[in-house]
Protein backbone atom coordinates (compact mmCIF):
# COMPACT_ATOMS: atom_id res chain seq x y z
CA UNK A 1 0.00 0.00 0.00
CA UNK A 2 0.96 3.21 -1.03
CA UNK A 3 0.48 5.03 2.52
CA UNK A 4 3.36 6.76 4.59
CA UNK A 5 2.38 5.58 7.56
CA UNK A 6 1.90 2.05 7.12
CA UNK A 7 5.33 1.97 4.87
CA UNK A 8 6.65 3.42 8.46
CA UNK A 9 4.99 0.45 10.56
CA UNK A 10 6.47 -2.00 7.93
CA UNK A 11 9.92 -0.64 9.00
CA UNK A 12 10.23 0.41 4.83
CA UNK A 13 10.80 4.36 6.21
CA UNK A 14 12.59 4.97 9.30
CA UNK A 15 10.89 6.53 12.49
CA UNK A 16 11.90 7.25 15.86
CA UNK A 17 9.89 4.62 17.63
CA UNK A 18 8.05 6.33 21.68
CA UNK A 19 5.67 2.92 21.97
CA UNK A 20 4.77 -0.34 19.86
CA UNK A 21 2.60 -3.30 20.84
CA UNK A 22 0.26 -5.45 18.54
CA UNK A 23 -2.42 -2.67 17.57
CA UNK A 24 -0.66 0.94 17.84
CA UNK A 25 2.82 2.50 16.88
CA UNK A 26 3.67 5.99 18.34
CA UNK A 27 7.07 7.59 16.92
CA UNK A 28 8.39 11.21 17.01
CA UNK A 29 7.16 13.65 14.32
CA UNK A 30 9.34 14.91 11.67
CA UNK A 31 8.39 18.75 11.85
CA UNK A 32 7.32 19.16 15.92
CA UNK A 33 5.60 22.11 16.86
CA UNK A 34 5.63 21.67 20.93
CA UNK A 35 8.93 20.15 23.11
CA UNK A 36 6.73 17.00 23.03
CA UNK A 37 5.26 15.96 19.61
CA UNK A 38 4.48 12.27 19.27
CA UNK A 39 2.03 10.40 16.19
CA UNK A 40 0.01 7.31 17.32
CA UNK A 41 -1.42 5.57 15.07
CA UNK A 42 -3.23 2.37 14.54
CA UNK A 43 -1.15 -0.46 12.46
CA UNK A 44 -4.17 -0.90 10.58
CA UNK A 45 -4.57 0.84 7.80
CA UNK A 46 -7.47 3.41 8.55
CA UNK A 47 -7.36 6.34 6.21
CA UNK A 48 -9.52 9.26 8.94
CA UNK A 49 -11.80 9.28 11.66
CA UNK A 50 -14.69 9.74 8.67
CA UNK A 51 -13.34 5.44 7.94
CA UNK A 52 -14.42 4.01 11.63
CA UNK A 53 -16.93 2.00 12.11
CA UNK A 54 -18.46 0.13 15.35
CA UNK A 55 -15.40 -2.41 15.58
CA UNK A 56 -12.51 -0.46 14.77
CA UNK A 57 -13.54 2.70 16.84
CA UNK A 58 -11.90 0.85 19.48
CA UNK A 59 -8.87 1.44 18.55
CA UNK A 60 -9.16 5.13 19.55
CA UNK A 61 -9.62 4.17 23.03
CA UNK A 62 -6.79 1.68 22.67
CA UNK A 63 -4.93 4.78 21.31
CA UNK A 64 -5.88 7.73 24.21
CA UNK A 65 -4.73 4.60 26.78
CA UNK A 66 -1.17 4.86 25.01
CA UNK A 67 -1.28 8.67 24.79
CA UNK A 68 -1.81 8.61 28.69
CA UNK A 69 0.57 6.26 29.42
CA UNK A 70 3.29 7.91 27.39
CA UNK A 71 2.49 11.59 29.16
CA UNK A 72 3.27 9.51 32.59
CA UNK A 73 6.53 8.40 31.49
CA UNK A 74 7.62 11.57 29.74
CA UNK A 75 5.85 13.22 33.14
CA UNK A 76 4.59 15.84 31.27
CA UNK A 77 2.40 18.67 33.15
CA UNK A 78 -0.73 17.79 31.05
CA UNK A 79 -0.99 17.90 27.20
CA UNK A 80 -3.22 17.55 24.04
CA UNK A 81 -4.40 14.92 21.96
CA UNK A 82 -5.57 16.34 18.41
CA UNK A 83 -7.06 14.06 15.08
CA UNK A 84 -7.00 16.07 12.21
CA UNK A 85 -9.51 15.17 10.15
CA UNK A 86 -9.93 16.25 6.19
CA UNK A 87 -8.77 18.91 3.97
CA UNK A 88 -9.92 22.12 6.33
CA UNK A 89 -9.03 19.87 9.67
CA UNK A 90 -5.50 20.01 7.85
CA UNK A 91 -5.31 16.24 7.22
CA UNK A 92 -1.69 15.68 5.50
CA UNK A 93 -1.43 12.09 5.82
CA UNK A 94 -4.49 9.77 4.86
CA UNK A 95 -3.64 6.89 7.63
CA UNK A 96 -5.52 8.31 10.92
CA UNK A 97 -3.38 9.63 13.56
CA UNK A 98 -3.36 11.30 16.62
CA UNK A 99 -0.87 13.85 18.08
CA UNK A 100 0.35 13.87 21.64
CA UNK A 101 1.48 17.32 22.44
CA UNK A 102 3.22 18.49 25.53
CA UNK A 103 6.42 19.98 27.51
CA UNK A 104 5.04 23.66 27.43
CA UNK A 105 2.08 25.73 27.68
CA UNK A 106 -0.24 25.40 24.58
CA UNK A 107 -2.19 27.90 23.20
CA UNK A 108 -6.01 28.33 22.94
CA UNK A 109 -6.93 31.43 20.91
CA UNK A 110 -10.59 32.38 20.84
CA UNK A 111 -11.67 33.37 16.92
P1 LIG B 1 -1.42 15.77 9.81
O1 LIG B 1 -1.04 17.11 9.22
O2 LIG B 1 -2.37 15.86 10.96
O3 LIG B 1 -1.88 14.81 8.73
O4 LIG B 1 -0.09 15.21 10.44
C1 LIG B 1 0.89 14.57 9.70
C2 LIG B 1 2.15 14.70 10.50
O5 LIG B 1 3.08 13.76 10.01
C3 LIG B 1 2.81 16.08 10.43
O6 LIG B 1 2.88 16.64 11.74
C4 LIG B 1 4.21 15.76 9.86
O7 LIG B 1 5.22 16.54 10.46
C5 LIG B 1 4.36 14.29 10.17
N1 LIG B 1 5.25 13.54 9.30
C6 LIG B 1 5.28 13.55 7.95
N2 LIG B 1 6.19 12.66 7.50
C7 LIG B 1 6.74 12.08 8.61
C8 LIG B 1 7.75 11.09 8.81
N3 LIG B 1 8.38 10.49 7.79
N4 LIG B 1 8.06 10.74 10.09
C9 LIG B 1 7.44 11.34 11.12
N5 LIG B 1 6.48 12.26 10.99
C10 LIG B 1 6.14 12.63 9.76
ZN1 LIG C 1 -1.72 3.45 6.05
Amino acid sequence: MNCLFCKIIAGEIKSTKAYEDSKVLAFQDLNPIAPVHILIVPKMHIASADYLDAASSQIVGDIFLVASKLAEKLNLNGYRIINNCGEDGGQSVPHIHFHLLGGKRLNWEPL
